[in-house]
């Protein structure tokens, strides 16, 4: 049996040249679901916004029996994952991430704007795949073939090779502007810093940092100490020039 499956171009950075853009045919030798068969063309689900078969919308589950036409639509952004859909029924009661080993330097970046990111140098795709599951995490990675497993509901695969473009990239794509809270994480721990008295901190600190600065924050896990200094201000520049807009 055959059908016909068009995607939508958004889907190009994932298919072969003679399927980007155009009506393909496409030969069913098995039953297999329309996940499945996506899947084996090289798209991961996670990246499918919606789904019809003939016209009529239809789930990862539906097995086409009969010939037709597959249209594959992508996610348009802002993509939240707060809200139900069809192919997503069960949406998440927050937004949380978990990254890749390959844009781990985006996931610190995020917790640096105040979002919840778990990472590890040594996860494997198996802890990845149970974690994002286990803890409703979103996924980000460079790695397709980690997003075809079927514990990973919400991910994006980052297409841009620089973090501050990976950064741009996710900001956009979920809608998450309005929801940074700049320097309010320890990017090694992910965990809420805490402002804490100067008298408290003064033993671990140089003696310009006493002189210049009178606002101090720590990780309740780690202990470091952290201050809006040149470090901070130069963070800040550098990502109000990409044009995000962290002043919230
Ligand atoms: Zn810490």
């Amino acid at each position: 049996m055959k059908i016909f499956i068009q995607f939508e171009r958004q889907f190009d950075f994932f298919l072969t040249k003679n399927r980007q853009g155009r009506r393909f045919e496409h030969f069913l030798n098995r039953r297999a679901s329309v996940k499945d068969i996506i899947e084996s063309l090289g798209v991961p689900h996670t990246e499918v916004g919606h789904l019809n078969f003939n016209d009529h919308e239809i789930d990862f589950t539906y097995i086409p029996l009969l010939q037709g036409v597959l249209d594959v639509h992508a996610i348009s952004p802002p993509f939240t994952v707060l809200s139900p859909s069809a192919l997503r029924p069960g949406p998440f009661g927050s937004i949380k991430f978990i990254a890749d080993v390959n844009v781990i330097r985006l996931g610190r970046f995020l917790i640096l704007l105040g979002f919840d990111v778990s990472y590890s140098s040594s996860y494997s795709d198996q802890e990845i795949a149970d974690i994002a599951e286990i803890q409703s995490r979103i996924v980000l990675t460079r790695d397709t073939d980690l997003l075809k497993r079927r514990k990973i509901i919400f991910a994006k695969r980052i297409r841009a090779d620089l973090p501050y473009d990976q950064l741009c990239e996710t900001i956009s794509f979920f809608g998450l502007e309005k929801l940074i809270s700049f320097f309010s994480r320890c990017t090694a721990c992910n965990i809420k810093l805490v402002t804490v008295a100067k008298k408290e901190v003064m033993h671990l600190l140089e003696p310009k940092t006493k002189r210049y600065f009178h606002t101090f924050f720590q990780c309740p896990q780690c202990k470091n100490v952290f201050w809006r200094g040149s470090h901070y201000d130069n963070i800040k520049k550098k990502i109000s020039s990409l044009g995000i807009s962290i002043n919230h």
